[in-house]
């Protein structure tokens, strides 16, 4: 059974890759050092992968900045503002499109960023023209290949397939069909797959849209691509990779295809089996995705293994190949590394290096005889022992919990009235003017911010001090927004670094790694806590501060929350229960911080989710219960509120198109949304589909160091006030403004509190 991976995370276990692409960009490395740490980052991963016993190493999975630009800069695909006159790109070009870096003739826009897939990975998106050609003008995965080759490995060339290309991109101006131009892209694939196939005995093609609903006429245009790139590869055999869900339901578009092997995420779908192996073409491998790619936990060898005897059964043993489920990029590097996790919790854990090691642990143990080698016999004994301890585990389960989500009552999804009775109370509590203005949560974190938190970490400060540091931020916070005339304030999350860590480190059933880090986008990674017990709140979470920026003013205080499903969405969730169930809990501990910052005198409390949309299924027909339940467990944290108590929620960066009826049947009494680089194009969808509550969205980009002027605000918020009557508009930034600074905050929210103060006048002069 050949063992392959199907891609390493790429930033480096010290996250090499992040500091010199920090460095890059400010100047103090050359492109050849860049290089350099590059290509050692890529021997070095060949070298874990292969020492862990993979046969077939991935190249083209690294990528400085993401590989769906590299692919778009491999194949000139290159959008007409860039001004580039053709042929290969250069390295000012490859950061103008990845960053938005000003050139010769300006300031360019990058390319947009959005989520892969299910993940919380952002690529950067292509942009094709309805005649774009494409032409092979790069050679980076080929040299890639070659670095791999020389250095003795027998590398296996992992690139995004056509379709997938083509899907993931967007039209430069009006919509068209992209999948019209497979027959233009196709050369340019053949011949870089012919190339590969010099150095490379197998090549895969990624292409997770298999899992998605591709639409019926894509069949035979899909069946035909494929098959003219296994001719092209030729002698290489061609992998035909879906990670991320199931193909169960596109069998069609493989079945009996002639290529070499088909590779399918048995972690998202494991039913998909033998469905998918009776697909195949007589002389097509499966590669069984058996080894969670997406999470750290240790795969349950025994479970794995039977799977294995399955397919062999089915296929015989000749015919299968063994993988992650997909590329480890959304997993941390080397479980060795950490040093601080609890070791019982360690032992049930998995990082990349260890899930290679899984995968030739399975591959040895299904061979012939292979469990009875001892050191394969012993490797399982192993992991059964730390799978029984795990199960065992009294840490896991914790019988209030289980008795109270058991408890959960109809009742407690349901505000005590509806927002039609709600409103005027909370007006009458809160008396606020028309369109009232207020931020999303956090204010610049400023170095003195960042620094005197980490100095808290390290220790350096004791915690009396710290907290007195925290209490001045807030307490600058509330006079700056008093001075700037804001209705609704913040305390600002001076004490927060990452909005669900912050959450996490307060709750039970998490735990956190110290290197556990994982590329967002680009050189920016994150450190996503890890679940794995029952979650409960053993004390209040943010009432000190939120109390005590209330004090300070007349004005009403925002508490801020983060909500379950983003909690859940931006953690490494347990798999030894459904996420419902995790997220169910989390929904619990949110709900009794509300009712605490509510019974402390917070009479506005808002709950973040960023993340709801993220965490949907592959497939559009799987949304309506995922949403179904992400929305009652964000009821069920809110719910608890009285009438008078003004419920906020807030969710950036997502299409709302199709899912305005969910969004209204959260029933949060206000929203915020990003609306400004659309300008106000979602607050369409939420006209369109009369939702029935107050939104606020959002006046500016908070994405950008420019400050917006008052006449354009107005001008937003004008376009806002034709889609959304007045009386349930709010003025508010897109988002959260940490990554900004006070210089260009501080004149953006005095404009921003202009435009509404006009818009209100006139309004009133209308009598409104
Ligand atoms: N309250 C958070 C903040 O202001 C929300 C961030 C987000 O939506 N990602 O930072
Ligand atoms: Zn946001």
């Amino acid at each position: 059974m050949i063992t392959h991976s199907l891609g390493f995370p790429r930033m480096g276990l010290a996250r090499e890759l992040k500091t010199a692409l920090e460095a890059r960009f400010a100047g103090t490395l050359d492109a050849a050092g860049l290089a350099r740490v590059a290509a050692d980052l890529r021997l070095r991963h060949w070298r874990l992968q292969a020492a862990a016993g993979i046969d077939l190493v991935p190249v083209g999975d690294f990528s400085l900045y993401d590989h769906m630009l590299d692919l778009a800069v491999l194949f000139g695909v290159v959008p007409a503002r860039y001004g580039h006159a053709g042929g290969p790109a250069d390295e000012a070009l490859y950061w103008r499109m990845a960053r938005g870096e000003a050139g010769t003739d300006g300031r360019v826009t990058a390319l947009e960023m959005t989520k892969w897939f299910d993940t919380n990975y952002h690529y950067l998106v292509p942009e094709f023209e309805p005649d774009q050609s494409f032409a092979l003008v790069g050679t980076t995965i080929l040299d890639e290949a070659a670095q791999a080759r020389a250095a003795g490995f027998t590398p296996k060339a992992v690139l995004p397939g056509p379709v997938t290309f083509l899907m993931l991109g967007a039209c430069a101006g009006e919509p068209f069909d992209r999948l019209a131009l497979l027959p233009r892209l196709l050369p340019a694939y053949s011949q870089l797959l012919a190339k590969l196939a010099e150095t490379c005995p197998w090549i895969e093609l990624d292409e997770p849209v298999l899992c998605q609903d591709l639409p019926a006429d894509a069949l035979a245009p899909c069946r035909a691509a494929w098959t003219a790139l296994a001719e092209a590869a030729a002698p290489a055999r061609l992998l035909l990779a879906a990670p991320y869900g199931s193909l169960a339901h596109n069998l069609d578009f493989v079945r009996d295809l002639p290529v070499g092997a088909l590779h399918i995420d048995l972690v998202r779908d494991p039913s998909q089996l033998a469905l998918a192996a009776k697909a195949l073409a007589p002389e097509t491998a499966l590669s069984l995705g058996l080894i969670d790619g997406r999470n750290i936990w240790r795969v349950d060898a025994a479970a794995a293994l039977s799977r294995i005897a399955l397919a062999a059964e089915r296929l015989g043993p000749r015919r299968l190949m063994l993988a992650p489920s997909c590329s480890l990029l959304h997993c941390p590097v080397d479980l060795e590394a950490e040093t601080d996790l609890d070791p019982e919790i360690q032992s049930w854990m998995a990082f990349a290096v260890q899930k290679c090691r899984e995968v030739r642990l399975l591959a040895d143990a299904a061979a012939p005889s292979g469990a009875g080698r001892p050191e394969v016999a012993d490797a399982l004994a192993e992991n059964r022992r730390a799978w029984e301890s795990r199960r065992a585990s009294p840490r896991l389960a914790d019988a209030a919990v289980r008795r109270r989500t058991a408890a959960v009552s109809q009742d407690m999804f349901h505000r005590p009235a509806a927002f039609a009775a709600r409103a005027p109370l909370q007006a009458e509590a809160l008396q606020l003017p028309l369109i009232p203005t207020t931020t999303i949560g956090s204010f610049p974190q400023t170095p003195e911010i960042r620094q005197t938190r980490a100095k808290f970490r390290r220790g350096e400060l004791a915690a009396a001090a710290y907290e007195a540091f925290v209490r001045g931020q807030v307490a600058e916070a509330v006079a700056r927004q008093e001075a700037l005339g804001l209705d609704v304030l913040v305390h600002g999350e001076p004490e927060r670094n990452d909005m669900v860590e912050f959450f996490g480190e307060k709750l039970a059933g998490f735990c956190f790694t110290r290197n556990g880090w994982v590329q967002s986008y680009g050189s920016r990674c994150v450190k996503p806590p890890v679940i794995y017990g029952d979650v409960s709140r053993p004390g209040p979470m943010t009432i000190g501060l939120a109390v005590f920026a209330q004090s300070l003013t007349d004005k009403p205080v925002k508490g801020m929350l983060t909500g379950p499903s983003t909690i859940l969405a931006w953690s490494f969730v347990r798999d030894d229960q459904p996420r419902e169930v995790t997220r169910r809990q989390i929904a619990l501990a949110v709900r009794d911080e509300v009712a605490d910052l509510e019974a402390q005198g917070i009479r506005v409390i808002q709950i973040d989710e960023p993340g709801l949309r993220e965490g949907l299924p592959l497939r559009r027909r799987d949304w309506e219960t995922s949403l179904a339940l992400a929305v009652d467990d964000f009821r069920l944290a809110a719910a608890v509120a009285k009438a008078e108590t003004q419920i906020h929620t807030h969710m950036c960066y997502a299409d709302f198109d199709e899912i305005v009826p969910e969004v209204a049947a959260m029933d949060a009494d206000v929203i915020s949304v990003e609306a400004s680089r659309s300008r106000m194009a979602p607050l369409a969808a939420f006209a369109r589909d009369g939702y029935p509550n107050a939104i606020g969205p959002g006046l500016y980009d908070i994405h950008s160091p420019r400050v917006p002027s008052a006449e354009e605000m107005e001008d937003l918020l004008r376009r806002a006030a034709a889609l959304i009557d007045p009386a349930r508009l709010w003025a508010n930034p897109d988002c959260g403004l940490k990554t900004r600074a006070w210089d260009e905050v501080t004149p953006s929210l005095a404009n921003m509190v202009a435009a509404a103060r006009r818009l209100r006048a006139q309004l009133a002069g209308q009598g409104l």
